[in-house]
């Protein structure tokens, strides 16, 4: 950082912790009451993982025009900013430790207090909620953009991976999908929602809750997880590669977790079927885990989810062909492009 960037620093990314270790998510059993070291104002930060714990990192960028507006809310900017980072964390079962910012600000961004008060203020409540400390970063000008990096930590061996489906596994997705996808249809134009569907669906998009607990508890219990950055086919895809298997999905169950209220029989805006379908299959930013276990576990699936207060539902099976594919009412089989959102494509 060069002179005048330490006092926007100071001012408002260097602060002491305002939570407590350990707080009320279920925590690995050797969890310690203190792993930052030390936090901003050196070279480097220092933290010190449990023992007979893995290191977990994980880095996601956020660049104006390609994954927010200009005119987005500061508050809920700081807060994704660090909630994709943290889903990363949660896909691996991870529990979260520091984290890092790196922020290139335009200078008109650099002198507005209010701005940079409520972009820390987002980022810092969900990081307290997490116990996840600021620990460093770097500040610069420039285009904005917002670069997070999470420490988190895992028991040796014990991280979900995406490379452990096996043929015969469940797939399982928790929470509801297509949300995010809905509410960036409706802002740009592409449809309508009523104005509270659309209040809800835009908190998803906007401000997106990193399944952290649910990860933590499916340790020892899934075979593989990813969480749903770039949507289902696209994420599904990314386990189902690095497994060497395929998947067959219900298009019934898969549609089922749309959020209720975009149902032609809910409350909100009526979608038909096959929109539901896409949304579920290929909407990206809602931040659930997709994850895979055998038959046997679907008990310790539930206890695992019912812990975590976190709803789940089991949409297909893992198979020997690969390829993604959908099976709809009448049994038809059809495939589906393992495709995820590319940003170069
Ligand atoms: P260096 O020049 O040694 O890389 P800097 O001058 O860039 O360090 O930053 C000074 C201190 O402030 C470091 O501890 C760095 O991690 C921290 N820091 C810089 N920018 C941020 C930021 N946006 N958020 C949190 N900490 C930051
Ligand atoms: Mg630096």
């Amino acid at each position: 950082a060069a002179m005048g960037e330490f006092e926007l620093i100071d001012r408002h990314f260097k602060r002491k912790p305002a939570f407590a270790r350990p707080q009320t998510a279920p925590k690995a059993t050797n969890s310690i009451a203190q792993p930052v070291v030390l936090g901003i104002g050196d070279d480097c930060a220092l933290l010190q993982p449990a023992p007979g714990m893995q290191l977990a990192i994980s880095t996601d960028m956020l660049v104006q025009g390609r994954h927010f507006f200009a005119d987005v809310d500061p508050a809920a900017l700081g807060h994704k900013a660090l909630a994709v980072n943290l889903s990363d964390l949660a896909a691996c079962g991870a529990e979260p430790l520091a984290c890092t910012l790196a922020l290139a600000l335009p200078p008109e961004r650099a002198r507005d207090d209010a701005w940079l008060a409520a972009l820390a203020g987002g980022l810092f409540a969900l990081a307290d909620a997490h116990a996840c400390s600021l620990v460093g970063g770097d500040t610069t000008a420039g285009p904005l953009n917002l670069c997070v990096t999470v420490f988190g930590q895992v028991p040796a061996g014990q991280a979900l991976r995406r490379d452990g489906a096996r043929v015969g596994d469940d797939v399982w997705v928790s929470g509801t999908l297509g949300d995010a996808r809905l509410a960036l249809g409706a802002l740009r134009g592409e449809w309508t929602l009523p104005p509270e569907r659309l209040a809800a669906a835009r908190q998803r998009l906007e401000r997106p809750s990193p399944r952290l607990a649910l990860g933590m508890a499916l340790r020892g219990i899934a075979t593989s997880a990813a969480d749903l950055s770039d949507g289902l086919a696209g994420d599904l895809g990314h386990i189902l590669k690095a497994s060497a298997v395929g998947a067959s999905l219900t298009a019934e169950e898969t549609t089922k977790i749309v959020a209720a209220g975009a149902h032609p029989s809910g409350a909100g805006a009526p979608f038909d079927a096959e929109t539901l379908l896409r949304v579920a299959l290929t909407g990206g930013d809602d931040y659930e885990l997709v994850f895979t276990a055998p038959p046997e576990a679907r008990a310790a699936v539930r206890a695992a989810a019912r812990a975590s207060a976190t709803p789940v539902t089991r949409i297909g099976r893992i198979e020997a062909e690969p390829g993604l594919r959908l099976i709809d009412a009448d049994g038809r089989v059809s495939p589906l492009a393992a495709r995820a959102f590319d940003h170069f494509g």
